[in-house]
């Protein structure tokens, strides 16, 4: 059993047997790890703070070689987050977030990008609008995990550089208009709205954040990057339902 101290987000916490929690965390160098950490009742224990979901804490785990349920003893909180907490949507897209990394990523498959795109994430949370912040997060979670499609050429005829396209959601790639008709069922993408998507795709979050674009680019690439994630995914996400139903009909996804 090799002893580790790392920091981690807490993804999602659920109880096991009478007074333990099984706590699956993602950290900069293990990727998603998860584990037991024994004795902790679920009211009123200090020790549970530390476990919380969202909060970002140095913690002690002994991995297990023959299982991938490691021993957590102990959690050292270097943020908990309260800002994002104190408002049902903070919740609602913190816990967002921590699905589509929890689905997305393998366990104990390491992805320190990820790790700092998440953590960035939930500090902007309390202080960006929520749904722009969701769509940079989706797009880069993409990028991260290999699955963004490539934005610079046409998938078929490879005609560069393409200043609009038609983005196929079938085949995560972008057609030039010569070669629309191999995916009929392809987005038009204008030629702001693809060099937003580029941008999101290369460059750091906080610059993603900085710049601002008129409503109409950043409701298409929100409803191309919603639409393209929910194709891979192949099923909707808990999470997403519980938003869209806290949304107000007309608000900004
Ligand atoms: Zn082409």
């Amino acid at each position: 059993m090799s002893i580790h101290k790392t920091e981690a987000l807490v993804l999602k916490t659920s109880p096991f047997r009478s007074s333990s929690l099984i706590v699956t965390f993602f950290t900069p160098h293990f990727g998603k790890v998860r584990g037991v950490v024994k004795g902790v009742h679920r009211e009123g224990e200090i020790r549970q703070a530390g476990f919380e979901p969202f909060t970002h804490a140095e913690y002690i785990f002994y991995e297990k070689k023959r299982s991938d349920l490691h021993l957590i003893s102990e959690a050292s909180i270097l943020d908990s987050h309260h800002a994002l907490r104190d408002r049902l949507e903070g919740i609602a897209y913190a816990s967002y977030f921590c699905e589509l990394v929890d689905e997305m990523t393998e366990i104990q498959d390491p992805h320190p990008r990820i790790f700092d795109l998440l953590k960035e994430s939930f500090r902007f949370l309390a202080v960006i609008p929520p749904p722009r912040l969701a769509t940079i997060f989706v797009a880069q979670l993409l990028r991260e995990m290999g699955w963004l499609p490539y934005l610079e050429s046409c998938l078929e005829c490879d005609a560069k550089p393409l200043e609009d396209g038609f983005f196929s959601i079938r085949h995560g790639a972008l057609l030039c208009k010569n070669c629309r008709s191999k995916d009929t069922a392809a987005k038009p993408v204008g030629a702001a709205t693809l060099a937003v998507l580029r941008s999101y795709s290369r460059d750091a979050l906080a610059d993603c954040l900085r710049a601002s674009h008129s409503v109409s680019v950043e409701t298409q690439i929100s409803v191309l990057i919603t639409t393209f994630l929910n194709y891979r995914l192949g099923k909707p996400l808990k999470t997403r339902k519980f938003l869209d139903s806290i949304l107000p009909k007309s608000a900004p996804r």
